[in-house]
């Protein structure tokens, strides 16, 4: 069987498991994710399940489209009734299916991150709520927790009056979802869980469908993805789970590495299997990498080999500046492609957050080399193609309250805020949404309310039996959104985007096997859904990459987090500074907490580290910049501690390589910042230093502040009226404070 000859003895014993749930524990690149394919590949095969019957679950679109490519190549089959996808995807397609039983209109609407914080603003204005005492950014994560528990309001435990009140808009804000016919992120898997839940027939019919579930990436599923997946197998389920602890990345977002020892527990998994040998690097990179995470406390334990050779040392390279830095990436990448080969997209640029992705882009636009950036900012998000689908969303669901707003004076139609807000509080006096209350209006404003309201019925109405793309290009243009910015003298990329609407709606309908003529609203037997719906939440869920640059040969820009999974032949892993990378968000966290909290954001952070270096084959870069623009500010960082873990026989330093701060008669930052056993970075604890800028309290001396108490000063940024200075107080944290406002003294 060509399918299982080239499968190591540890992975085939893994591939060809009797049925009964087992955890896959293995390190990066030992082969999880072939051997989870490989396993589904094999179980149809071999006749033990139909496509039907296999639920794979995995944490990127990117990574279930891959999966499902890699099935068919292994086998020629139509992967349609499979369910792969993640845990969005699937719930969605879950309540689509049964919306009724879920309480949701057919036509619910997915709010993505941006939708959600709208639609709170909203709330607040009808409500009279102050977004400054209560930022709309805190009740959605709030809200997120509490479902990623399980929890609706009545179930939460407020225990002080600030809590009592997040409950309350927490009920409000699902009341509003509710009559709008949205539903947010976490909505999705919860209603999906209560669903299946409360429907035993249901349930039954789900347990008894998939009788093979498969997880990838399981470290780094949360309280209720575990939970919904214990349901869905129920108990005679069987759950085929693979993962890394030492990948676990999402801990800030809920995720428990816990969840492996409990599904142990919880499935009888007599089928623990490890995988060790690492098929996708150099011995040199996996050096790195071994070291790097054997830093880590808090580790089940495992060392990956490689019969590979060494490979080239890991190279080092200390920029001036960020700018420098780019210019770096840049050169190398040229060599690359021109003297040794590579094609663009061999090679991955990574970074830490989305912010340092500019000035790389930058230089790869200047000097004419292809790139794609994944993440930033979606193609879904940007601004004219967010007033696109909310025109889809109106014909879809009329009642979606945010779409309406976004679009009912856009373009403009001399609909003013005034006569929105009568439109609102008829709306709530009715307690309808926002479309069906036009009727009960009066006057002029009632008559141009009406006029565009009219325009919906018009456009759903003509619309009728078309394919997905012609109802798409028939509604960017009849919404009059081609026109205005074709008017727009800097529209020209905003309507090109639009037209790309129109393909990316194409290439859609191909990739999820609608037929060309099937119509847009006709519900499709398969999903359950129709194809104007699902590529609604198409667009609410994936990560929105422009169709065109899909298939180009181009450099890949992405952070770490999105970068899971994925392997390149050349990795340049950039902005390897104290702060930026460890993440100074983790440093300060980790002062706060107790022993073993504290060491936590760290550690996640040299996980993160751990997935980057792991992502690469044969090349490996490791740049840091001694200043930076960050957030309109220059800043000045130390080298990541990252860098001094990595063994030096693996590294080559194309920048010499400089002792530590002392020869650069930084202040001896070093010593100064005594928190004894208390410190967790220790010495290093200064992120970043301005030079020029007068500075009140040395760094190192201590310093007391009314609300947080006495802290020691850690480091200077910015000048002037702006300057900043960060102050570690201990188990109150690490903070930032503006110089002119924070009334400091000496301690
Ligand atoms: P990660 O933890 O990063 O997700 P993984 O454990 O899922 O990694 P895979 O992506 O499945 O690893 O495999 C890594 C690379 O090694 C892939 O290119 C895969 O094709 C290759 N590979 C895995 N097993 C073998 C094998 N037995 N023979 C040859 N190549 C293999
Ligand atoms: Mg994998």
């Amino acid at each position: 069987m060509s399918l299982l000859e080239t499968l190591n003895p540890e992975q085939l014993a893994a591939v060809t498991l009797p049925r009964a749930s087992a955890l896959i524990l293995a390190g990066a690149g030992s082969g999880k994710t072939k051997v989870l394919t490989a396993r589904i590949a094999w179980l149809i095969q071999t006749g033990q399940v139909g496509p039907s019957g296999v639920l794979a679950v995995t944490f990127t679109n990117k990574a279930a489209k891959e999966m499902l490519t890699r099935i068919s190549a292994m086998l020629p089959i139509n992967t349609r009734s499979m369910w792969v996808g993640t845990f969005h995807g699937l719930c969605n397609r879950m309540l689509r299916a049964h919306w009724k039983e879920a309480g949701l209109p057919q036509a619910f609407q997915i709010l993505d991150t941006q939708d959600q914080l709208s639609a709170i603003k909203r709330m607040y204005k009808v409500l009279g709520i102050d977004a400054e005492k209560f930022p709309p950014k805190q009740l959605a994560h709030f809200v997120g927790a509490a479902k990623e528990q399980g929890l609706r309001p009545k179930d939460v435990d407020a225990y002080d009056e600030y809590h009592r009140m997040m409950v309350r808009l927490y009920e409000a804000y699902e009341m509003q979802c509710q009559r709008e016919g949205v539903v947010d992120f976490s909505e999705l898997l919860l209603r999906s869980f209560e669903l299946l839940g409360a429907n035993p027939a249901l349930r039954a019919h789900y347990q008894a469908r998939f009788k093979y579930i498969l997880v990838d990436e399981f470290q780094d599923t949360n309280a209720l993805q575990y939970n919904w997946l214990k349901r869905l197998a129920g108990e005679q389920g069987c759950i085929f789970a693979v993962g890394d602890d030492d990948q676990s990345i999402y801990a800030f977002r809920g995720a428990r590495v816990a969840n492996m020892a409990q599904f142990e527990l919880d499935f009888n998994v007599q089928n623990r299997i490890k995988l060790e040998q690492n098929y996708r690097s150099v011995g040199n990179v996996l050096t790195a990498a071994n070291a790097l995470i054997s830093n880590n406390k808090s580790r089940l334990g495992k060392e990956l080999w490689t019969q590979a050779g060494e490979g080239e040392p890991i190279r080092v390279y200390e920029a001036t500046s960020d700018q420098d830095e780019a210019a770096f990436v840049i050169e190398r990448i040229k060599k690359l492609v021109l003297e040794e080969g590579f094609s663009r997209s061999d090679i991955a640029v990574l970074y830490r957050s989305n912010a340092q992705s500019r000035v790389i882009e930058q230089g790869l636009f200047n000097a004419g080399i292809a790139y794609r950036v994944y993440g930033g900012l979606r193609f879904f998000e940007r601004a004219e193609i967010k007033h696109a689908l909310a025109y889809l969303r109106l014909l879809d669901n009329a009642d979606d309250d945010n779409s309406f707003s976004r679009v009912v004076n856009f373009p403009v139609r001399g609909i003013g805020s005034r006569t929105i807000e009568q439109l609102q509080d008829t709306a709530t006096a009715q307690g309808t949404s926002l479309f069906r209350a036009i009727v009960g209006m009066q006057g002029r404003s009632q008559a141009s309310l009406q006029k565009f309201a009219d325009l919906i019925d018009r456009m759903r109405f003509e619309t009728r039996g078309m394919p997905l793309p012609e109802l798409v290009d028939k509604v960017i243009h009849d919404s009059g959104l081609i026109a205005h910015f074709e008017k727009d003298k800097d529209g020209e990329d905003r309507v090109e985007n639009l037209k790309e609407l129109v393909n990316a709606a194409a290439s859609f309908s191909v990739s999820e096997g609608y037929y060309q003529d099937t119509p847009a609203t006709m519900l499709d037997e398969e999903k359950l859904t129709t194809p104007l719906a699902d590529f609604l939440s198409h667009a609410s869920l994936e990560a929105g990459d422009n169709a065109a640059a899909a298939g180009q040969d181009a450099v890949q820009l992405m952070t770490v987090h999105s970068a899971k999974g994925l392997e390149f032949h050349c990795v340049f892993v950039t902005g390897l500074e104290e702060g930026l990378f460890p993440h100074e968000n983790s440093l300060s966290t980790s002062v706060s907490g107790s022993d073993g909290g504290a060491v936590d954001g760290v550690e996640e952070e040299r996980r993160l580290m751990y997935v980057a270096i792991t992502r690469a084959r044969e090349q490996l870069y490791l740049s840091h910049a001694q200043q930076r623009m960050l957030h309109g500010q220059i800043r000045y960082h130390l080298r990541s501690r990252f860098l001094d873990e990595l063994p030096e026989n693996v590294l080559k330093w194309l920048t010499p390589k400089r002792a530590h701060i002392a020869s650069q008669g930084w202040s001896g930052l070093d010593n100064q910042i005594g928190w004894g056993a208390q410190s967790i970075h220790g010495n290093r604890a200064a992120l970043s230093y301005t030079s020029k800028a007068p500075r009140p309290y040395p760094i190192g001396t201590g310093v007391n502040h009314a609300r947080f108490g006495d802290g020691v000063v850690v480091a200077y940024e910015g000048e002037g009226e702006e300057q900043r200075i960060q102050i570690n107080f201990g188990a109150q944290g690490m903070k930032w404070l503006m110089l002119s406002l924070a009334k400091l003294t000496k301690s």
